[in-house]
């Protein structure tokens, strides 16, 4: 059976440059390419970062009962195709979504063992700062994702695992260290006796992003995003 990871984050936490990163050192990972409605951003390409389908289409596919998960998120249809779970199992990989809230807790219903990421940037400032720099969207939609971030921060305590991206170094680590620790455990080495010093040195580095090991770290990161009252206000 195929592990799966379900990694979620507010829009411009860092979720791509972490997964694209370590994509790159945990071999074995299968990457579910959503189907979504939303228009591809330049340098996009169907395909790649997502397959880009009309609304009928993808209408079509739910009537197909073709979607393992799908939500609508920033008024767009995005979903996850069950082909990937069966060609991921075929393929004896783990399966990496990045997924929304909503699409994150439909899995977690239909496959409890499904292990759950939530990425946090280090306060409501820095993410402003990076959607910017991404300069990927217009200011109306900066503003709208930093509301939607706001609102979808509360759900954190959802999460199996809290990755706060301050040090990318340091973040590429932990979720690789989370990627293999729970693929160790699935393998059953979950015996002390049985560990290697390789093998407890990554399950100590995974447990400190466990979301109980977190709370404390995650008080001022939720406080600055309370702070904000509406779009625009500060
Ligand atoms: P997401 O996929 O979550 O929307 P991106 O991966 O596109 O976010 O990252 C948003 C911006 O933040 C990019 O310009 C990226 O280079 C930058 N970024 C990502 N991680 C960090 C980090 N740890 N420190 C500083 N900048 C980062
Ligand atoms: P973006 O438009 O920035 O690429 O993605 C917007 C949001 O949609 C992100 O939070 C992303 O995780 C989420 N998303 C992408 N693909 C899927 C999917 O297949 N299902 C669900 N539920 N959410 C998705």
């Amino acid at each position: 059976m195929s592990g799966v990871y379900i990694i979620s984050a507010p829009s411009g936490s860092g979720k791509s440059t972490l997964v694209n990163r370590v994509r790159l050192i945990v071999p074995g990972l299968k990457f579910s390419i959503s189907y979504t409605t939303r228009a591809p951003r330049a340098g996009e390409e169907n395909g790649r970062e997502y397959y880009f389908v009309s609304r009928a289409e993808f209408e079509e596919m739910i009537r197909q009962d073709a979607f393992l998960e799908y939500a609508e998120v920033f008024g767009n249809y995005y979903g996850t195709a069950r082909r990937f779970l069966l060609e991921a199992e075929e393929e004896g990989k783990d399966l990496l979504l990045d997924i929304d809230v909503q699409g994150a807790a439909q899995i977690k219903r239909k496959i409890p063992g499904a292990v759950s990421i939530f990425i946090l940037p280090p306060n409501r400032q820095e993410l402003e700062k990076r959607l910017r720099t991404r300069s990927l969207d217009a200011e109306p939609v900066i503003q709208r994702r930093l509301v939607t971030a706001s609102r979808e921060i509360e759900n954190y305590d959802k999460y199996d695992y809290i990755l706060i991206n301050d040090r990318l170094e340091e973040s590429i680590d932990a979720l690789k260290s989370i990627l293999l620790a729970e693929r160790l455990k699935r393998a059953g080495a979950q015996e002390e006796k049985q560990r290697s010093a390789d093998d407890t040195d990554l399950i100590a580095k995974a447990e400190r992003c466990r979301l109980n090991n977190v709370r404390e770290r995650l008080r001022p990161i939720l406080a600055s995003f309370e702070k904000v009252a509406a779009p625009g206000i500060r």
